[in-house]
Formats: C-alpha cells, structure tokens, sequence
C-alpha cells in the first residue's frame, strides 16, 4: 500500500466526571472519522477548537489507543503492533506544535536539540549526527552559527524552523502540525509554509495540517476535511470544497475568511452562537442550533457522510 495514514471510523471518547453524585458523561471528542494520506500529500483538518482536531493528532501521533475504528501507519494496523513496531510507527509520524516558544527545550542548545532525535533512535556516530544536523539547518534557513545558541535568543519564527528541523530530523513519513504558523506575525507565516511545502517536495512527506485558518489551508491543502464537533462534516480535494462549499458550516466558515468570500457567491452565511458543549451535544446534526438552513428532520437524524458533488457531506439538506 502507498498509503501512509489510513483511518478507519477512527473515534475516541472520553468519560467525564460531571460531579461526585452524578454519573459520568461521554464525550465524544472523536465521533469516527475516515481518511486516508497519500505521500507528498497533505491533508488540512480544518474547525473551530473543540471541534477534535487535538484529539485527532493524539491518535495519529498514538499517544492514546482510539475507543472504535482503526489506524494503519503504512499499512500497520497500530493496534496489533508489538512494542517494537509501535516505537518505529510513533518515530515515522512526528509533531509540529502551535507555539514554537514553549515546544523547545530552553535549556539546550539548537544543536542538541537537533541531535537528541538521532542519538536516542539512530546508530549514527557523533560526526554523522552532526552532519545531519547541520545538512537539515541549512535546509530550514537556519546558519551554523545558530547551532550553538538556546531558542530566547531566536524570534518566533526561527524558533519554529527549529521545531521543524527536529520534527524532520529523523525522515518521517508523516508530520503532524498543529496550527503551526498562528502564533507567528502575518508576515513571517507564508515563509513558514513555504518551508513545509519545499521540505515535502524534498522528501516526500505527508502533511496533517491542523488549522482553523482557511487562508492557510488554501496556501497547503491537497484536501481538506471539515470538522464540528467531533465529526467530518465535509471531506473532499481543496479544489473542490475552495470552489464550491457544499455544507452550511463549511460556508460560514468560508464566508468569515474576506479573501475567500468571493469563492463562495451565494449568500454569506452567518452562524450564531456558540459551538454547543460536547458534554450535551444537541440531537440529529449536531449543527441544527447554529445552523440556518436547518429543517426539521434536522434535529431528529444524525446526517451521515454521504457523496455529493465530487465530496463527502454530511448535511439533510444539501
Ligand atoms: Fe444544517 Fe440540517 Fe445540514 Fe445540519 S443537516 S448542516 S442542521 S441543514
Ligand atoms: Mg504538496
């Protein structure tokens, strides 16, 4: 198989105290989403927070097992992987984070930083590691120099090249990045982008890119999958959804972004309220309060994925 993620129906809840007396709730952080991920690809998750998408990269980062459905890392499955599979699968897909300020270790140089990677999972030497680590510096626009200093010294957005490096160092198939660029000013972002995308081109990586930003996810989406609370609401290639959003959420979401406004030529949809608490999600769509095409049957019955147009949308009405 070429494919480096393949989830299936993947689904995490968690059970929650809702008090000493009370019995406890689920929450279903993840209702069961399916997906796949191509080499050179990369796959844009796109919500509001709470909608998931931190819930979905602990999965594919394995940090925690899923309640229902299953995830092959190139084509293994990861819950019957022994011990020594899983500890290769979990060094195949690696994390950018948010917030390139509290992701690196204050206390080590960007050199050991780098290295720590190759030491604690490779069998190269000390020269090799510090070869390699100097080849991917280059590559992030890093200077030898720069080697040698701690992250205060370095602006959010060298910080987060460092980050990258070390997400990269090891070669993995698969990186996950987590809003990796809203921390960073408007004007360093499309540098950073440009970075992932000529790092995938380099080396062929796959791309989980959680952002809630549409603007962004234009920038480096090969397709895009919409999600409300816990839920796929809409999956299809960035083309398709950019061109034409079909589901009452992805349009508001799109209507909100000015430089995306015009892709969209209905209406504008504005959605109010706020997104409802997973703990008591509302019945049928989970989206029938905020949303304003809602019918009836709306708040009945759950709408399920279903192809529409060229994309999957879960919405009655579409
Ligand atoms: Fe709106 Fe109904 Fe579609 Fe949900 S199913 S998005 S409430 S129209
Ligand atoms: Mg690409």
């Amino acid at each position: 198989s070429d494919l480096l993620l393949e989830a299936t129906d993947l689904a995490k809840h968690y059970n929650v105290s809702r008090g000493l007396f009370k019995p406890k709730a689920t929450v279903k952080a993840l209702a069961g989403v399916s997906f796949t991920l191509k080499p050179r690809k990369t796959l844009a998750v796109v919500g509001e927070s709470g909608c998931g998408k931190s819930t979905l990269a602990r999965q594919l980062t394995l940090i925690e097992p899923p309640t229902r459905g299953s995830l092959k890392i190139r084509g293994t499955d990861a819950a019957t992987a022994d011990d020594k599979t899983l500890k290769a699968l979990r060094r195949d897909v690696q994390m950018v984070f948010q917030n390139p300020f509290a992701s690196l270790n204050p206390r080590k140089t960007v050199a050991t930083t780098l290295a720590e990677p190759l030491l604690i999972n490779t069998p190269l030497s000390a020269a090799e590691r510090q070869e390699r680590v100097e080849q991917l510096a280059t590559k992030v626009g890093l200077r030898p120099e720069h080697l040698r200093r701690y992250p205060h010294m370095f602006s959010g957005g060298q910080r987060q090249r460092i980050a990258i490096a070390r997400a990269m160092i090891l070669n993995p198939g698969i990186v996950v990045a987590d809003e990796p660029v809203s921390a960073l000013d408007v004007s360093i972002q499309a540098q950073i982008l440009n970075l992932f995308m000529d790092l995938q081109d380099e080396f062929g990586t796959g791309y989980v890119f959680i952002s809630h930003n549409l603007s962004v996810v234009e920038h480096v989406a090969d397709d895009v999958m919409v999600m409300y609370l816990g839920a796929a609401v809409e999956v299809g290639a960035k083309k398709t959804l950019f061109a034409q959003p079909l589901h009452p959420y992805t349009r508001a979401l799109m209507s909100a972004t000015p430089a995306l406004r015009a892709a969209d030529r209905r209406e504008r949809i504005v959605i109010h309220g706020e997104l409802p608490s997973p703990l008591n999600p509302p019945s049928g769509c989970s989206f029938h309060r905020r949303c304003p095409l809602a019918v009836p049957r709306c708040a009945q019955e759950v709408p399920l994925l279903r192809e529409v147009q060229g994309r999957q949308v879960a919405c009655h009405v579409v």
